[in-house]
């Protein structure tokens, strides 16, 4: 277990100027897109197959803790909240795949590419590397698909050159991009691993309040929708389970589930740092918290919230 060191005290000294920050929100927040806007038409949800095999498990990279206020504008100063770096195995009958890797076995040298002034944002404590935490366990291991390539989300990409990535071609263009590194992408982390890459095509019509989606092993257990604005490429994860139980994973279109129900942004800091698009993940923001109203008992799980996924199986658990 290893501590990226500077990060703690430093938080609190964010925190601070975080509260003068406060005083520039209001006016940093812009609306949010209203039901009668362009938020799509309910579609329906696929039926899914009840003989899937579907079933999945987290499994925790790392860990960190920030005030609350900069995970969702409105959030408290006062509270700290526990965030996660995971990656999702996923197991349908006919293979086993991750959607996103959390932090891999080299995030410390990795970590090293980044600008001083970010360390504080991003400070992050090690738990057990995906490849670590599978590899013991000897699990087979078909593909990999990223939300998004976001140094926190592709550092584990490495440790796994044999399988093949699949993630949607605005992500990797953009990721490829020169314009393209730190803070937010380590080019180390993807750029000359010899993995094979593959892009998700958004073919299968309408899905829920999307307008395009894929259905990946075509039953509608896994379903794959476009969540622009985190990055251009961004994309989220249904997991229909046998039981009847629904899973939506939403990347870091929010850190907090809050910014889901609320809804609410980032904190305005964060988003001028992380956010690529700040009008596009409002609309997403926006589309996601009408699906929720909708869709009460569809349990929605931001990549980082702890809390919110404090009560899903942890490896070698898994829902079912
Ligand atoms: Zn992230």
């Amino acid at each position: 277990m290893t501590e990226n060191t500077w990060c703690g005290h430093s938080l609190r000294r964010i925190a601070a100027v975080g509260a003068v920050g406060l005083f520039f929100m209001g006016a940093a927040c812009s609306s949010f897109p209203s039901e009668n806007d362009a938020l799509g038409e309910f579609s329906g949800a696929f039926e899914a197959d009840p003989n899937s095999g579907l079933a999945f498990s987290v499994i925790l990279t790392g860990r960190a803790e920030a005030p609350e206020a900069f995970l969702y504008a409105g959030g408290s100063y006062l509270r700290q909240r526990p965030l996660a770096h995971v990656a999702v195995l996923v197991r349908h009958r006919t293979e086993t795949f991750l959607f996103d890797t959390g932090l891999g076995r080299n995030i410390d040298r990795q970590f090293d590419a980044m600008p001083f002034w970010v360390g504080p944002f991003f400070a992050y404590e090690t738990t057990n590397a995906a490849a670590d935490a599978i590899g013991g366990a000897r699990e087979p291991l078909d593909r990999i698909f990223v939300s998004h390539l976001h140094w926190d989300h592709a550092s584990g990409l490495p440790d796994f050159p044999d399988t093949p990535v699949w993630l949607r071609r605005e992500e990797y263009e953009n990721a490829i991009d020169p314009a393209s590194g730190p803070p937010a992408f380590l080019r180390e982390q993807y750029e000359a691993i010899p993995n094979e890459w593959n892009f998700v095509e958004f073919d299968d019509g309408p899905y829920e309040l999307f307008d395009q989606c894929s259905d990946l092993f075509g039953d509608g257990s896994v379903v794959f929708v476009p969540l622009n604005g985190h990055t251009p490429g961004s994309m989220g994860m249904f997991l229909n389970l046998p039981s009847g139980r629904r899973f939506f994973f939403t990347g870091d279109l929010s850190w907090a589930l809050e910014g889901l129900l609320l809804p609410a942004q980032k904190y305005f800091v964060s988003r001028s740092i992380v956010d690529g698009d700040a009008g596009q993940t409002r609309t997403s923001l926006a589309r996601v918290h009408r699906l929720l109203q909708e869709r009460p008992s569809l349990h929605a799980i931001p990549a980082h919230d702890a809390l919110a996924q404090a009560y899903l199986a942890h490896y070698p658990d898994f829902e079912h």
